[in-house]
C-alpha cells in the first residue's frame, strides 16, 4: 500500500524508511538511522490516551498531518483524539524497508478464490447453509445454542440507544493506467480514503481491453448507506454503551455474540479467525463435547 502525497508522488504506507526519507528529502542508510530519525521527530508519550497520542507518539507531529489526521477525520467522522487507541494500534511504524501492510512470514491469497476455499469448508453433511435470511429471536427455539455475529444492540432492541458505526461506499470504475501500487490511500480532505487496482493483486484475472478495474472507497455513515455495518467506531462513550449490552448479553445462556457487529470491534481477518476458533473451543470444553487441553 502507498499514500499519495500533495506533490502527486507516493510514500509507502505503513510508514518506513523510505517514508522518512521521501517526506523529509533525507537518507538514511540502514535501519539503525531510520530508528534514530524516527526517535528524534516522535513525541513520547508513554501511556498514549487515544489515536492522536498513538501517531504523536509513533511518528510525530509532521506525519500525524500529513499521514493521519485528516484520513483519520474523514474515515471515522471524528478528530483522532476522540479514537480509542485501539484504533490507531493497527497501524505498525517500520524502520525497515518492508513495504507490506501485515508482517507475518506467510501471506497469501486462496489459489482458487475466496468463494471456492469458503464453499469446500461448508461442504460437510451437519453444516445446512441458508443464505440471505434475516435471523429472527423465534430462530432460537430450534437450536440448542445460537452464535450470533449481527449487531448486539439491534438483539437488543436498542435498549440503551444505538452503538456508531461508519460504512463505506464503494465506487466502481476503470482505468488504462497501472498505479503505483495495489491500494493507494489519499491522505488529503477529498472524501475518498483509498483506490484498490484489483489486477494487481496475485492470482487475479487481467481484462483482454487493456482496461484495469479499480475501486474507490468513500466513508460514509449509516444514514448514508443504511445496514451496511463496517467500522464500530470506538470512543469512551460508546465502549461504555457496549458494555452496558455486554452485561445483558451474560444472562443468555444459549447466545454468544461474534464477529465484529455483534462484539463491536473492528477485527482483521487473521485475528477474526483465531477469536472465533477459540470460541468454538471455549463452547466445546463448556459443554463437555471436548475435554481441556
Ligand atoms: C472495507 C473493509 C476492508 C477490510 N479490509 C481488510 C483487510 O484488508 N484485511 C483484513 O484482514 N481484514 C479486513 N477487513 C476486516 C474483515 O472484513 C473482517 O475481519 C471480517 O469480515 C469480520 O468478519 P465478521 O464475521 O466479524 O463480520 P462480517 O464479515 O461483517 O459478517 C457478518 C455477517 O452477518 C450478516 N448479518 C448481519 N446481521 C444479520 C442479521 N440480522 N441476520 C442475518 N445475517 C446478518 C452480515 O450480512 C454478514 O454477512 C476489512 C473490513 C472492511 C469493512
Amino acid at each position: 500500500m502507498r499514500a499519495l502525497l500533495p506533490d502527486g508522488t507516493t510514500t509507502p504506507l505503513p510508514v518506513n524508511r523510505t517514508t522518512l526519507e521521501d517526506i523529509f528529502n533525507i537518507h538514511l542508510d540502514e535501519d539503525e538511522s531510520a530508528s534514530r530519525f524516527l526517535d528524534s521527530i516522535r513525541r513520547r508519550i508513554p501511556k498514549p490516551a487515544n489515536a492522536d497520542d498513538l501517531f504523536l507518539n509513533g511518528v510525530g507531529e509532521t506525519l500525524a498531518d500529513l499521514l493521519f489526521r485528516p484520513y483519520t477525520r474523514k474515515m471515522w467522522g471524528i478528530e483522532a483524539s476522540e479514537l480509542d487507541v485501539a484504533i490507531g494500534a493497527r497501524l505498525p511504524v517500520r524502520c525497515n524497508r518492508d513495504e507490506r501492510y501485515f508482517a507475518d512470514s506467510f501471506q497469501a491469497l486462496p489459489k482458487y478464490g475466496y468463494n471456492r476455499l469458503f464453499e469446500s469448508m461448508l461442504d460437510h453433511p451437519n453444516i445446512k447453509l441458508r443464505l440471505n435470511h434475516s435471523f429472527e429471536k423465534s430462530m432460537q427455539h430450534h437450536y440448542k445454542h445460537c452464535f450470533l455475529c449481527i449487531p448486539i444492540d439491534r438483539y437488543f432492541d436498542y435498549v440503551y440507544g444505538v452503538l456508531p458505526y461508519r460504512s463505506i461506499r464503494f465506487h466502481h470504475g476503470q482505468t488504462i493506467h497501472n498505479q503505483a501500487a495495489t491500494v493507494i490511500n489519499f491522505t488529503d480532505t477529498a472524501p475518498y480514503t483509498r483506490v484498490t487496482q484489483w489486477s494487481l493483486l496475485p492470482n487475479s484475472a487481467i481484462s483482454g481491453n487493456g482496461l484495469h478495474t479499480i475501486t474507490k472507497e468513500e466513508p460514509c455513515s449509516m444514514e448514508d448507506n443504511p445496514g451496511e455495518y463496517y467500522y464500530p467506531v470506538q470512543t469512551s462513550e460508546s465502549q461504555r454503551l457496549y458494555g452496558l449490552y455486554r452485561q445483558l448479553a451474560a444472562n443468555l445462556l444459549d447466545v454468544s455474540f461474534c464477529g465484529r457487529t455483534g462484539l463491536f470491534r473492528y477485527i482483521d481477518m487473521i485475528p477474526a479467525v483465531t477469536m472465533h476458533l477459540e470460541i468454538a473451543e471455549r463452547f466445546l470444553q463448556q459443554n463437555g463435547l471436548r475435554s481441556a487441553t
